[in-house]
């Protein structure tokens, strides 16, 4: 979207913001430095289908349900109709064989709600790089332990993020208020990138680790009410 003309928008070019629209629909509001903002609604299509009329009627319709989005987004116009894509998520069966290996968005798209595309991509790249170079030299690679499960073990655990963050058991822990300082760094690095780091819970036994916290809130909630 872009500012229509004379008028005066209230979107930060400094921030990219993140909605929560229902527990399982967000909308992304990604400012360029043009003033132009990139704007989506991600999420279940059943929601996303309770308003009718054409893609641009039913943007329309669902930003005006938003009272945020819709102060945020006050006085832009469309720089194009909006589109749609439906059932992006893609995983695959094998990440590699004989003489070729898949990596980033070849290997796996997953739901972009915490923007771990290019870290996978990036991660993936590294590794199969150095496996590769090791085959050059002659060495055994052991393609399957080395590149496949290395890879699968970081998916599986942002999948479970994102997996809580569609059921609201994760919103519940982010919006919830006094959160001690080492949760939210915990979470904080997970969700940068570090899923690999077995030394923090939150990767360990992530969903686990997520359901505690939730109980444990609830009965402080339930002892304060
Ligand atoms: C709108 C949008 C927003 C996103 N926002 C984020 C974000 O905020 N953070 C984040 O981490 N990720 C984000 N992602 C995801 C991220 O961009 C991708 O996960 C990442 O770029 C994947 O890297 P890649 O190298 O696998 O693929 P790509 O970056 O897609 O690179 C593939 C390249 O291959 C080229 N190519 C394709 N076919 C051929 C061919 N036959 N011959 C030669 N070249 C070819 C393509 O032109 C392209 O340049 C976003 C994606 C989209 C679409």
């Amino acid at each position: 979207m872009k500012p229509a003309k004379h008028s005066q928008t209230e979107v930060d070019n400094d921030k990219v913001t993140i909605l929560v629209h229902t527990t399982d629909v967000w909308i992304w509001v990604f400012p360029f430095s043009n003033g132009r903002v990139s704007v989506g609604f991600v999420g279940n299509p059943e929601h996303l289908e309770s308003v009718t009329g054409s893609t641009t009627e039913r943007f329309k319709a669902l930003l005006a349900l938003n009272p945020s989005a819709s102060e945020m987004l006050k006085g832009m116009e469309f720089c194009f109709e909006p589109k749609e894509i439906k059932a992006y998520s893609r995983g695959i069966k094998k990440l590699f064989g004989n003489k070729w290996v898949l990596t980033g968005n070849a290997s796996e798209f997953i739901d972009p709600v915490f923007s771990a595309g290019v870290m996978f991509a990036t991660e993936s790249g590294v590794v199969a790089a150095k496996l590769v170079a090791e085959e050059l030299k002659g060495n055994v690679v052991n393609w399957q332990k080395d590149y496949e499960e290395h890879m699968l073990e970081g998916i599986d655990v942002m999948m479970t993020y994102i997996r809580c963050w569609y059921d609201g058991s994760l919103q519940k822990l982010f919006f919830q208020k006094d959160k001690p300082e080492i949760i939210k760094k915990q979470i904080t690095s997970v969700l940068a990138g570090y899923v690999w780091d077995k030394k923090n819970p939150f990767v360990k036994r992530s969903q686990r680790s997520i359901e505690l916290l939730n109980e444990m809130t609830s009965q402080v909630e339930m002892s304060e009410s």
